[in-house]
């Protein structure tokens, strides 16, 4: 009874898109309910429900082609960028539906950023210009002092302040691969988003990077939630708290993680957490 009565209070609360969550909660963030998502007649997410908790880590994981990017990009409109796509079902954040027609996209997407496998850094702009790059776009955008401080709290929070300090105005193509991924991470959280989706952030880096990516993880998730997709099953089972196992579109489980990877309830989930799939 309890807990229902606080999603009754997320659901009020939740109809202002900007509430930001000061404390650890255990409701859901984000509620995914009977999605199908589709390019022209294919079908490539069918039908699938899940719930993302609020302050948790949750990792995607499954066969190359089922669906995890996709999925991942409903979750804060990237899908409907795409010419053919198209997408069907609920997605409500905070309670409210991102795919109302009065629900802003660009709004959506700052308060549920992304980051990508290729680091992709604004190749023209300096460090500093490519971390502010999202400021511009807010309702009331920061100015001068205040832009450098925000710089400077989303460096350090991503782990680069003390490697770029010296340096912020020169190119950011001047950085090494992991370091422009972290350089990603500061632009994605510049804007202070409460969700953060991944992925496959540390796909294309060496194991020392991917260390600090999941070591940065680690930390962001005092006071955000976070969704990675990964193909590295260690990496779900180091840095998640619950993980989903999707297969051609559908969501086969949906649990904590140490019951998806020692004790799984679908066959299929066993198959592929242990490698013997396909
Ligand atoms: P995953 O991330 O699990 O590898 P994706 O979400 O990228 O899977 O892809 C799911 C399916 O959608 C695949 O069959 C893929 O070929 C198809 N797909 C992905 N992106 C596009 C696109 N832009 N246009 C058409 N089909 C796409
Ligand atoms: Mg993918």
């Amino acid at each position: 009874m309890e807990n229902f009565n606080q999603q009754i209070q997320v659901r009020k609360s939740g109809a202002n898109i900007l509430r930001k969550p000061s404390i650890k909660e255990v409701e859901p963030a984000i509620v995914v309910n009977n999605l199908t998502a589709s390019y022209g007649d294919h079908h490539v997410i069918r039908e699938v429900s899940v719930e993302i908790m609020r302050n948790h880590v949750t990792a995607i994981i499954g066969p190359s082609g089922c669906g995890k990017s996709t999925l991942l990009r409903c979750l804060n409109r990237l899908h409907e960028t795409v010419p053919t796509a198209k997408v069907k079902g609920v997605v409500a954040f905070n309670g409210s539906s991102i795919y109302d027609q009065h629900t802003n996209a660009i709004e959506v997407r700052r308060q549920i950023g992304m980051v990508f496998q290729r680091p992709t850094p604004f190749p023209t702009m300096s460090i500093r210009d490519n971390v502010a790059a999202g400021l511009r776009v807010l309702d009331d955008p920061p100015k001068g002092k205040e832009i450098d401080e925000i710089v400077e709290m989303a460096l350090k929070r991503s782990g680069l302040w003390t490697e770029v300090r010296d340096r912020l105005k020169e190119s950011a193509i001047g950085l090494s691969g992991g370091q422009q991924q972290r350089l990603c991470i500061a632009r994605a959280i510049a804007t202070r988003p409460s969700v953060l989706l991944m992925d496959e952030p540390t796909a294309s880096l060496d194991p020392i990077s991917t260390q600090k990516i999941e070591t940065l993880i680690d930390e962001l998730r005092e006071d955000m939630t976070i969704v990675i997709v990964t193909h590295n099953m260690q990496q779900a089972a180091r840095v998640s708290d619950h993980t989903i196992f999707m297969l051609n579109g559908e969501l086969v489980e949906s649990s904590a993680t140490p019951i998806i990877f020692a004790s799984p309830k679908d066959p299929r989930t066993e198959a592929y957490v242990t490698g013997r799939f396909g």
